[in-house]
This record gives structure tokens, C-alpha cells and sequence, in this order.
């Protein structure tokens, strides 16, 4: 079934009785060529690209809930380019490039909206810091514009720009950057993998992964066992878990961190707007709902759901920032659980159990990353070398102690550095 704007007129006076499941709901096989652990965006994007990048269609998505119930329907939706070092700047610049082609690539609707993205700055050090960002990023082929106090008053002039601690000096605007509907990539992906033959089996949780003489030869499930020779680890969160099964410690945390929302208001926030002087980044979505969020909670977890100090720490970040935020209800708030990696990068290796690959370490900011991430790791799975975007996100870097040290780069305990 394909989607076309014919096909909505003709099933609108239709009475809609034409549309078919986006996926089939297939038993597990015994073997598989390749299996993928995780049914996030990630590891849907992961089996997308094996059938469609290398061929590989005899695949299955172990998913332990739902496709889309994690990390990836979960999140702030920002989608951006705006990395500053090597190695990074060429991965994320590469995800945006797909991202741009993605609704017709997969006939999916995701809502890419490139509303444009203005990271604020309060001084005249983070002026600098963001002229040298910008700078970067023009050379990766991205775009950047370093905006003054006036050029960010044109654009947002709802902001408190002279508050009395953290006045507004300008911003950097990244109008390529925005947002996107999250659990719709989920299923766009799911939708396009199913469609080129991949098996997507749900409540499928994997409990075990077995190796004989260093190699992998499948996986242990609460619907059984599956034998495969290449299995992908792609559970985001519970990767320390899941990699555990496999005999490994791995040097990610596991974080929860939250998501907020408020009824829906007329338009009134355009863009994605983040704070310089605290973590608080915000967005409108389609329905009205202002969508944002902040600091992670800064306690190791595995609940999806986050505490009250980080949500008043988040709100008074935003109220300093736009104060007229305060009149909004809020609705709703989440939490997911982040990956969080000591340098702030991710990790998309093999592993040193033949036919075992990585791919974790996404911290706060792995939703942009989905094309490209599955890009790469399919890669990695069908031919055993790391695509060149991703060539510097190696496990062996925390032996090595060169790390990747971007964003903020400070892992997860912020406190501690
Ligand atoms: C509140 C919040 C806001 C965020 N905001 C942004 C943002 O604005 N921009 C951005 O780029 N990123 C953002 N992120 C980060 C981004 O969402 C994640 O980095 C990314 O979604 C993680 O990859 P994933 O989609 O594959 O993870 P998930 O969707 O979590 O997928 C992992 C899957 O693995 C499954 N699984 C786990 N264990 C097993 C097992 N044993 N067997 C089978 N399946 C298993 C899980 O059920 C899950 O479905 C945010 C995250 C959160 C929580």
C-alpha cells in the first residue's frame, strides 16, 4: 500500500475502508541471516538500510514491547546539524541530508518541518564559542548564522532579553534544523523494513545471547530461540543490559531524563528555541502543545518516568528565558532512558565476539541521528568495516582515552567534571 494524495481523496469518500496494516505481525523464524536487537529508530532504521542499502532481506527486529515505545516515541523531536568537532560534524551532517529525503524515501509522512533552530547565547565568551561552532559547521556544508541581540529580537521577540542575570546577546540560527513527528519515523521505518521482507516481532524480549568458540550463533527470546550469525545490539537505554548477556561491561550509564508538554495554544513559538544558560531547549508541535525539556535527572534508572526537582529546574529555566510560558497548562510529562556514554558520543562497532555489533551511547540526542545511525550500522553488519561517517565512534576509544568529546561532553555526571 502506497501513499499518495489520490489514495487519501479516494479513501476519504470511500469511508477509509481501503487502508491495510503498515506491517505484518510474522511468527519468528528459527534462523535468520542478521538479527536486530531493539525495535527503536535505531534499530528499525538498522534493518530499513540492510534490505535496502545491502540487500539483506532474511532479517528479523526482536522488539521486547512495542515498535516505537521507547526512546524514539518518547522524545523533544530537535532535528539538527550543529556539531562542532570531526567526527561528529560529518555523521550528523550526513543524518540531516537524509532526514531531508526521508518522506519520499519511505512514503511516510514524518513531518520533517526544518523550522529552523536559534541556540541563544548570554556572553560575550559563548558569542565566541557559538562563531566558532557556526564556523565549523559551515565548513561541514551545513548551514549557520551568528544572529545579534537585534537579529533574535526580529525572529523570537516574545523572550525576556534583558534579564537581569542572563541577557540575551544573540544566537546562532541553523535554519536547516527543526523538528519531526517521532513515533512516525518509528513506524515509517517499520513500515519500510516490513516492505522489503524484514520480520518485526514484537513482545519478543531477547534474555540471552549465545556464543560458541568467539563467535555469536544466536539469541535466546521469551518466544524462543533464533539462531543468526550477525546480531545487532540496538536497545539504546538498556544496552549495559542487553551487552551484558554477551559477557560485557560496557562504559554507558543509564539516565532517565524528561519530557514536557502544555495544552495546545495558538501558534506562538516558531522555531526551536534553547536556552544558553541552562539546558532548556523548546518547540510547538502541530497541535499547539509546547513541547520541551532540560537536564537529564542525574541519577542512574531504568524507570521511564522522572522526578519532580528536574521538572521545576526545567520550568524555571524556561520561565527566565520566555516568561509568558508561565500562563500555559502544563499536560503531560515522560521520561525516557538515555544511553549516556562518558564523552557525549555515540558508539557504532563491532564488538570482540565475531558477529556481535554495537550501536548505544545516543545520550540526549540520538532522535536526529536515527537515519544516519542505521545508515552506518547496517553498514557495519554487512560488511564488517565502519562507514567512513562513523569511523571515529569505536568502543576501543575509552581504552584509548581519545575520546569524542562534544556538545557539552561531560557524560552523564555532569557534577563530576
Ligand atoms: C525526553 C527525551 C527527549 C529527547 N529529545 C531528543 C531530541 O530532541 N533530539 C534528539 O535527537 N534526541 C532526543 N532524545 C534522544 C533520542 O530519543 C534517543 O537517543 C533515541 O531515540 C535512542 O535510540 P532508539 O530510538 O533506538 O531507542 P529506543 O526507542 O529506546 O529503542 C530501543 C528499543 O530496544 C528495546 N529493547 C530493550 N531491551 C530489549 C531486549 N532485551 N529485547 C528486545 N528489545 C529490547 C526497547 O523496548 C526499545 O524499544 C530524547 C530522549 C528523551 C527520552
Amino acid at each position: 500500500m502506497r501513499f499518495s494524495a489520490l489514495k487519501i481523496i479516494r479513501e476519504g469518500l470511500t469511508g477509509n475502508k481501503g487502508w491495510t496494516p503498515h506491517w505484518r505481525d510474522p511468527e519468528p523464524k528459527s534462523e535468520y541471516d542478521a538479527i536486530v536487537i531493539g525495535g527503536g529508530g535505531h534499530g528499525l532504521s538498522t534493518a530499513y538500510y540492510l534490505a535496502k542499502n545491502h540487500g539483506m532481506t532474511n532479517i528479523a527486529v526482536l522488539e521486547k514491547g512495542y515498535l516505537g515505545g521507547g526512546n524514539v516515541g518518547r522524545n523533544t523531536t530537535i532535528v539538527r546539524a550543529n556539531y562542532f568537532l570531526p567526527g561528529n560534524s560529518e555523521f550528523y551532517s550526513h543524518s540531516l541530508k537524509l532526514w531531508e529525503g526521508l518522506e519520499e524515501d519511505l512514503n511516510y509522512n514524518v513531518m520533517h518541518s526544518q523550522r529552523g533552530i536559534i541556540n541563544l547565547f548570554h556572553s560575550d565568551g559563548q558569542r565566541d564559542a557559538a562563531a566558532r561552532r557556526g564556523n565549523a559547521m559551515i565548513n561541514q556544508g551545513d548551514d549557520a548564522i551568528l544572529l545579534d541581540r537585534e537579529g533574535v529580537r526580529k525572529m523570537l521577540p516574545y523572550l525576556d532579553f534583558d534579564n537581569a542575570r542572563f541577557p540575551i546577546y544573540g544566537g546562532l540560527y541553523h535554519p536547516r534544523g527543526g523538528t519531526a513527528r517521532h513515533d512516525a519515523v518509528a513506524w515509517g521505518y517499520a513500515r519500510g523494513a516490513d516492505q522489503r521482507g524484514v520480520d518485526l516481532i514484537q513482545n519478543c524480549e531477547v534474555t540471552g545471547i549465545d556464543i560458541e568458540n568467539g563467535k555469536v550463533t544466536g539469541v535466546q527470546t521469551t518466544r524462543g530461540a533464533i539462531r543468526a550469525k550477525k546480531v545487532g545490539m540496538v536497545v539504546a537505554g538498556r544496552s549495559g543490559q542487553v551487552a551484558a548477556m554477551a559477557g560485557m561491561r560496557l562504559p554507558i550509564e543509564s539516565h532517565v531524563l524528561q519530557a514536557f508538554v502544555t495544552e495546545g495554544l495558538k501558534p506562538v513559538i516558531d522555531h526551536v528555541v534553547t536556552f544558553g544558560m541552562g539546558h532548556f531547549y523548546i518547540s510547538q508541535s502541530d497541535k499547539g502543545g509546547l513541547v520541551f525539556g532540560g537536564d537529564i535527572d542525574f541519577y542512574a534508572s531504568y524507570a521511564q518516568r522522572g522526578n519532580l526537582p528536574t521538572a521545576e529546574h526545567v520550568i524555571e529555566a524556561g520561565m527566565t528565558l520566555m516568561p509568558m510560558i508561565g500562563k500555559a497548562k502544563m499536560l503531560r510529562s515522560w521520561g525516557g532512558i538515555m544511553d549516556m556514554s562518558p564523552d557525549g558520543s555515540p558508539i557504532i562497532d563491532r564488538t570482540h565476539i565475531e558477529g556481535l555489533y554495537l550501536n548505544t551511547g545516543w545520550c540526549y540526542g540520538g532522535f536526529k541521528a536515527v537515519p544516519a545511525s542505521g545508515w552506518c550500522m547496517a553498514h557495519l553488519m554487512a560488511t564488517d568495516t565502519p562507514h567512513e561517517v562513523a569511523a571515529r565512534y569505536r568502543l576501543d576509544r575509552f581504552e584509548t582515552g581519545r575520546g569524542l568529546l562534544d556538545e557539552e561532553g561531560t557524560g552523564s555526571q555532569h557534577n563530576l567534571h
